[in-house]
């Protein structure tokens, strides 16, 4: 079954696309299925924005649609930048440029107080009868600096233990254990309670 990603996030749809295949979906980006409107993320949590995008997509396309909003919260950082994750640096900056926006705020801050998690909420729309919104957490803590060439976003600075960030780990490794992952495994287990 067709399902659009409400997404055109080249690292996320690939990571969609590898969890949700085995599963009989075909996920396809907003790009594939020839939709290509700019939707204002202003909701106030993750969830919110993973429903706005959702409806926009759905509205338009009326087939099943999957969308997910995510990001990195920094506990010394008030959960910044949080919704913000993807515009933390402004809206043209690249990731390095995050990376580094990141980096300088907790220049000095010791370990214990470095604590971080990624948060994933997808909000599924199957039809107008059904719809489910699951979430999904990797805790963490943040690096002094970047390492690992995989992943994408703040990967480089997301550590999963003292030697090894998230960008150190190759995609199938990432999928088992990431935020993504954690909201999709209870979406399929919802979805497998309503068949
Ligand atoms: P969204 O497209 O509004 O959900 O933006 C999410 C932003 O959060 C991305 O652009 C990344 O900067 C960051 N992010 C979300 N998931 C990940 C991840 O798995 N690794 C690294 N960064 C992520």
């Amino acid at each position: 079954m067709k399902l659009i990603i409400a997404s055109n996030n080249a690292g996320k749809i690939k990571e969609f696309k590898a969890m949700l295949s085995p599963l009989g979906y075909e996920p396809i980006s907003m790009k594939e299925a020839g939709i290509n409107i700019d939707i204002a993320e202003d909701g106030d949590t993750f969830s919110e924005n993973a429903h706005i995008k959702a409806k926009a997509i759905y509205d338009i396309a009326h087939t099943p649609v999957l969308a997910d909003d995510s990001g990195l919260s920094i506990e010394f950082l008030g959960g910044a930048p949080g919704i913000y994750s993807a515009r933390y640096a402004g809206e043209n900056a690249t990731n390095e440029d995050r990376i580094n926006k990141v980096l300088d705020e907790l220049k000095g801050v010791d370990k214990p107080l470095r604590n971080a998690k990624f948060v994933c909420a997808l909000y599924f729309i199957r039809d107008d009868e059904y719809e489910l919104c699951v979430s999904g957490e990797c805790e963490g803590f943040i690096g002094e600096e970047p390492i690992g060439e995989n992943g994408f976003g703040y990967d480089p600075i997301f550590m999963i233990d003292d030697d090894t960030s998230m960008a150190c780990l190759d995609d199938e490794e990432k999928n088992k254990i990431s935020h993504r992952a954690r909201a999709l495994e209870k979406l399929v287990e919802e979805l497998g309670k309503e068949q």
